[in-house]
């Protein structure tokens, strides 16, 4: 049994070839959601959903956002009637956010998850990080706004100085999940806005140190593979590289994982963690999803 902390990009590649490599059921992700908010309306979960479409195979993977192939019919006409609409959700998308909004009219997050997640035929359990709702703010130039007002309003363009969430109470199973696991895997998703809060969840670190925990670098070079990580751990005082990453996972990390071009890195980082390992880290396609998985869990590739 393995837990995997999660984000909605870079960790979800990775999931698809973790579910080649083992029982799906054996896996249980941990999914950031300090980016949940209603919008038009209905509750959006953007890491959460991009697990569950991940894991029932229906996520569009040129975004990692939203359904493959979906229309948006209610999208442009509620645009055309003046609603904001600052996020382009596709019909079927929709249709799964309006279901979980309904869901916790009288359930927990949780608890809506799971209901989704078997209805699509999902074995793999996922759990929220919290139940309990919490928000990002980024202190930019321009100044603070929240999360999707920097990201999707202003293109992720201000200079960021400072990023802060709250800290909030784990869902139920989070630190079960990671007591249990005989590895706990920090995938490669943004360490300051989707593993960073995560880790702060009460008991979360704690849990960390006492379990064998194994980190994919989501840092390769001095540049993030997609998405504002860069800024994020600039604005955090952290070097952009997977030294930087090191820095902030040493102290519960047993072993990182790190990209063939980071080899210039390896040494610097041994003295933060002792076991790093080089491979190919970038995934293009199955084949590098499983390779990755599989070097994850010790199997020789
Ligand atoms: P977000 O919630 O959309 O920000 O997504 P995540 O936090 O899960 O992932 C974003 C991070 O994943 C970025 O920092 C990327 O550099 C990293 N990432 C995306 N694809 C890959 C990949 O194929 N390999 C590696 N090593 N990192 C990746």
């Amino acid at each position: 049994m393995i837990s995997i902390l999660s984000g909605g990009t870079g960790t979800p590649k990775l999931l698809q070839g973790m579910v080649q490599v083992l029982k799906p059921e054996d896996i249980t992700v941990i999914v950031n959601t300090v980016e949940n908010d209603y919008f038009s309306g209905v509750y959006v979960a953007p890491d959460v959903d991009t697990v569950i479409y991940t894991l029932a195979e229906i996520i569009n993977e040129d975004t990692w956002y939203g359904v493959k192939d979906d229309s948006f019919i209610t999208h442009d006409r509620l645009k055309e009637i003046g609603c904001p609409e600052t996020l382009r959700i596709g019909d079927r998308d929709r249709a799964l956010k309006i279901q979980k909004t309904i869901l916790m009219e009288n359930k927990t997050l949780s608890q809506a998850i799971d209901i989704q997640r078997k209805e699509l035929g999902i074995e793999t359990l996922i759990i929220p990080m919290s139940d309990q709702g919490s928000h990002i703010n980024i202190i930019t130039d321009a100044g603070e706004m929240e999360f999707h007002e920097f990201l999707v309003e202003n293109q992720g363009k201000p200079e960021v100085f400072d990023i802060n969430y709250q800290k909030v109470d784990p869902a139920p199973g989070v630190i079960d999940s990671i007591e249990n696991s005989d590895m706990v895997v920090i995938g490669p998703s943004n360490p300051i806005t989707s593993i960073g809060p995560i880790i702060s969840t009460y008991g979360v670190r704690k849990a960390l140190k006492n379990a064998y925990v194994v980190a994919v670098s989501p840092i390769v070079g001095n540049q993030p593979v997609s998405g504002p990580a860069a800024k994020f751990m600039e604005a955090n005082g952290h070097e952009v590289s997977s030294l930087g990453v090191a820095g902030i996972y040493q102290d519960f990390l047993d072993k990182f994982i790190i990209d063939l071009e980071d080899e210039n890195y390896q040494e610097e980082i041994e003295k933060l963690i002792s076991d790093v390992m080089l491979t190919e880290t970038i995934m293009r396609n199955m084949t590098d999803k499983i390779n990755l998985a599989r070097c994850i869990l010790g199997e020789n590739v």
